[in-house]
């Protein structure tokens, strides 16, 4: 009898086994979408027109964070929509920043507002005013697009600098795959660091190691790379492959696009986050500099 319940068991482990094996693989694809499918841009914002890309192909400008499209490419950006370009913007990380929550939530002071602000935002929220800002800011430059990776939400910048290079890759690749004849344009990260040391931010360098990636699969894209933190040495140290002189009407739509971020409405949600509790000097600067940066690929600091 004991032989017999043994031999029952082996066989329907057996069948067990066999069946997942035969099926697993289809509830696997069925059930769980691969991460490509599920981290792809999304489309958050269009305006009604959109210029035929036919036309003039698109310039697309990748920013690391919710500001460095205005700080650093903004009369850029307005130059494109001018020359009727189609101009998409795509944020790639999700812009969260504990420090400077603490801000707004009082548990550091503020010393633009020489006071202690109780918002009580929470990390979500925090992000969501930062989007805010940066849609608007879109708007105020011109735009056609606004896109967000990683299906709207962005990435969390703490997965390091190898997962940053893989995910904004990842979401360059899905625009240029689209747009073989567009310019790419986004920050020079590798060399530009934000202090006399040579610090560099991982978001940033990631967004120059996704464009070399391009560049190394093919020379023929249009690669633009933007200095941001440059704004914050004197104008006689700011070195690039090229410094443009930006247009008074460009400068124009970039300052409107400063005036989003210089928004402090808490009853709107707008916190003037970057401006007034971040990075002020950064804003001034950029904001008064009649140049904007620009290095081209090859680059020693790559
Ligand atoms: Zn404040």
């Amino acid at each position: 009898m004991f032989k017999v319940v043994l031999q029952i068991i082996k066989f329907s482990t057996l069948l067990t086994l066999l069946f997942s094996f035969c099926f697993k693989p289809f509830f696997t694809k069925k059930n769980i979408p691969n991460s490509e499918e599920t981290e792809i841009p999304a489309l958050i914002w269009e305006s009604k027109k959109q210029p035929n890309a036919f036309n003039a192909p698109p310039a697309i400008f990748y920013t690391p964070h919710q500001d460095d499209e205005t700080l650093a490419m903004g009369s850029s950006i307005a130059e494109s929509v001018r020359k009727r370009h189609p101009v998409y913007v795509v944020l790639l990380t999700n812009g969260d920043n504990p420090s400077t929550n603490a801000i707004l939530n009082g548990t550091t002071k503020c010393e633009f507002h020489n006071t202690n602000h109780n918002f009580n935002l929470s990390s979500k929220d925090f992000i969501n005013a930062r989007n805010a800002e940066f849609l608007a800011a879109c708007k105020a430059l011109g735009v056609h697009k606004v896109f967000i990776s990683n299906n709207g939400k962005g990435f969390d910048e703490t997965i390091g600098l190898e997962n940053l290079n893989l995910k904004f890759f990842e979401t360059i690749s899905f625009f240029s795959s689209q747009y073989t004849l567009a310019s790419h344009h986004s920050i020079s990260g590798n060399c530009d660091p934000y202090n006399k040391k040579g610090d560099r931010m991982n978001a940033h360098r990631a967004c120059a190691n996704a464009l070399q990636h391009l560049h190394n699969l093919d020379s023929t894209k249009n690669i633009y790379l933007y200095k941001d933190y440059v704004y914050y040495f004197p104008k006689e140290e700011r070195t690039a492959s090229f410094i443009k002189k930006n247009k008074k009407r460009d400068t124009k739509k970039k300052h409107k696009a400063f005036e989003e971020y210089n928004l402090f409405d808490p009853t709107k949600g707008r916190y003037a986050i970057g401006y007034q509790h971040s990075v002020w000097e950064l804003f001034n600067n950029s904001y008064s500099s009649e140049y904007e940066y620009i290095d081209l690929l090859p680059l020693e600091c790559n």
